[in-house]
C-alpha cells in the first residue's frame, strides 16, 4: 500500500530558522557537564576548540574563470591523540558547523575508546550543483582538493590530524589528499588519511563501516527493547554512504525499508522498497525520487512516516521541536551527526523514543578508520572477518556502557554517552596538566 504525502515541504522555513550547530553542541556539552559536575576550569578548556584554521584559496574552473573557495580545518581537542574527523564539501559549510562536528568527533572517539582527538574540515562548495545547477567536474574537484590539502597541510599528518570522508567526499577524494600530501613530503604516506581505496592502503569494510555499525547498535537496541527486526519498518533520510548502505544492510536482515530520501526529496511504499532497485534508479536518474512503485514525498514528510526505526543519515538540524511531536517511531538511530536539536531530544525522551545518539550510532565509521590507520602504520592488512569481529566488539561494549549509564543515572542515551565521553577526555586533560 502506498501512502499519500501529508504536508507541504517545510525545508525553506526550516533553513531560515536553522539552529546554529556550534551552539547546539555546546548546549549538549553543558547538559552532560552539569550531570558529571565538571569543574569550571575543565568546562573552559573542553567547551572551546583548540585550533580553527580558515583558508581562502583560488581554483581555476573548467571555463577558465577563477573562483576563491573558503575552507576550514578545526581541532577541538587532541589530548587523547591525533585529531580525527572527516572533510565535508557542501554549500552550507560554515566555521560553526565544522567546530560542532569537531567537538562531536572528540566525544565520539573517547566514547569508543579510540586513541584520537576530535577534528573536522569542510569547504563551502557545490559539488553536485544542487544550488548552482552545474555539478563540478572531476578536474575541478581534484584541483580544489589538492589546493585545500596544501592549505591545511600545516595541520594534517599521521601523528597530528587524520582526515576522512564526510558529506560529498569520496575514496577518490581521499586518494587525492594522500597523493598531494605524499608529493610534498617526497614519499608515500598512506596513513595521513582514511577512507582511501583499498588499492592505496584503504581498509576492507571501511565503505560500509558506518552503516554496519548502525545495524549492530540497532540489533542491540532491538534486543534491549525486546523487539523483532523481522519486517520492522525502516525510514531513512539521506541516501549517500551512510544511508544507502544502511538500507541494504537492514534489508539483508529482513527489515522492511519503507521510505528513503536524498537532497531532492524521497519515496515511500509501506509494502517495502528494494534497495538494489533504489540504487539502480539513483544511478540512472541522480535521485531516489520518481522510483517506480513508490510515491514521492518531501524530506519533511518522510521524517513523519510511521515506522519502527528512523535513520536520519543526511545533515544536522532535521528533527526539531517543530516535527518531533509528530514523529512516530520506536528507535531513532542517528547516522548523521547532529540531526536532533536539544529541544527535540527532550520531546522524544518524554515520548519514550529510544534514541541511539550520533556519537555512538555512527561510530562504526571512525572505528574502521582507526583500523585503517593502524593497518597503514604497520603495513599489515587484516581480512574482512577480523575487521567485522573487532568492530562488533567495540560497538557492543560502547552500547552497553551507554545504556547502563543512562539507566543508572535516569538520563537519556545522548546525555549518558556524552557523560562517559566527556569524563574520559577530562581525565586525560587533567592528567596531562596545563602547559607550561
Ligand atoms: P554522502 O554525501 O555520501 O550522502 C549524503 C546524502 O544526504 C546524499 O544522499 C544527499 O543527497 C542527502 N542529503 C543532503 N542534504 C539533504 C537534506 N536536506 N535532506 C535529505 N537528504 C539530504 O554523505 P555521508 O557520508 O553518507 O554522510 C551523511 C551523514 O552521516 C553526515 O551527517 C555525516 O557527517 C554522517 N557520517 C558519515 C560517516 C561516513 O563514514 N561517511 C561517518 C559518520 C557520520
Amino acid at each position: 500500500m502506498m501512502i499519500a504525502p501529508v504536508r507541504e515541504d517545510t525545508t525553506v522555513t526550516r533553513l531560515a530558522r536553522r539552529t546554529n550547530p556550534w551552539e547546539m553542541a555546546v548546549e549538549q556539552f553543558n547538559a552532560a557537564a552539569d550531570k558529571i559536575k565538571l569543574s569550571d576550569n575543565m568546562r573552559e578548556i573542553l567547551g572551546n576548540c583548540k585550533r580553527e584554521l580558515t583558508v581562502n584559496f583560488p581554483v581555476k574552473l573548467s571555463d577558465g574563470k577563477v573562483h576563491v573557495f573558503t575552507g576550514h580545518r578545526v581541532h577541538h581537542n587532541v589530548n587523547r591523540g591525533p585529531a580525527k574527523g572527516g572533510i565535508r564539501y557542501h554549500p552550507d559549510v560554515t566555521l560553526d558547523e565544522v567546530k560542532a562536528l569537531a567537538m562531536w568527533m572528540t566525544w565520539k572517539c573517547a566514547m569508543m575508546g579510540i586513541p584520537f582527538g576530535g577534528g573536522k574540515g569542510g569547504v563551502a562548495c557545490d559539488p553536485k550543483g544542487e544550488r548552482s545547477g552545474r555539478p563540478m567536474t572531476s578536474r575541478e574537484l581534484e584541483n580544489l582538493t589538492r589546493r585545500y590539502t596544501t592549505e591545511i597541510e600545516i595541520l594534517i599528518g599521521p601523528d597530528r590530524d587524520v582526515p576522512a570522508p564526510d558529506v560529498n567526499t569520496t575514496p577518490q577524494i581521499m586518494a587525492w589528499i594522500m597523493d598531494t600530501y605524499s608529493m610534498h613530503k617526497g614519499h608515500t604516506i598512506s596513513s595521513v588519511v582514511t577512507g582511501k581505496p583499498v588499492a592505496l592502503g584503504g581498509s576492507l569494510v571501511r565503505n560500509e563501516a558506518t552503516a554496519l555499525g548502525i545495524r549492530m547498535v540497532i540489533e542491540q537496541a532491538a534486543r534491549h527493547l525486546d523487539m523483532s527486526l523481522e519486517d520492522a519498518r525502516v525510514v531513512i533520510q539521506g541516501y549517500g554512504n551512510a544511508g544507502a548502505f544502511a538500507a541494504s544492510l537492514m534489508h539483508e536482515i529482513g527489515a522492511r525499508v519503507i521510505a528513503v530520501s536524498d537532497s531532492r526529496g524521497g519515496v515511500v511504499n509501506t509494502d517495502g522498497l528494494d534497495p538494489s532497485a533504489i540504487e539502480r534508479h539513483k544511478r540512472e536518474t541522480g535521485s531516489v525520487m520518481d522510483l517506480k512503485g513508490a510515491d514521492n514525498l518531501t524530506n519533511a514528510e518522510l521524517l513523519e512516516v510511521p515506522c519502527d526505526i528512523l535513520i536520519p543519515a543526511a545533515l544536522e538540524d532535521q528533527i526539531t521541536a517543530t516535527n518531533a511531536p509528530r514523529i512516530q517511531t520506536k528507535i531513532i538511530a542517528e547516522a548523521a551527526n547532529g540531526p536532533t536539536t536539544p529541544e527535540a531530544d527532550r520531546i522524544l525522551h518524554d515520548k519514550g523514543v529510544f534514541v541511539i545518539p550520533d556519537i555512538l550510532a555512527n561510530a562504526g565509521g571512525v572505528t574502521v578508520s582507526y583500523f585503517e590507520w593502524v593497518q597503514d602504520l604497520q603495513s599489515f592488512f587484516w581480512d574482512e572477518a577480523e575487521i567485522k569481529r573487532k568492530l562488533l566488539a567495540i560497538m557492543s561494549r560502547a552500547f552497553e556502557d551507554v545504556v547502563d549509564l543512562s539507566e543508572r543515572n535516569h538520563v537519556d542515551n545522548r546525555t549518558a554517552a556524552l557523560m562517559l565521553a566527556i569524563s574520559r577526555v577530562a581525565e586525560a586533560t587533567q592528567m596531562r596538566g596545563i602547559y607550561p
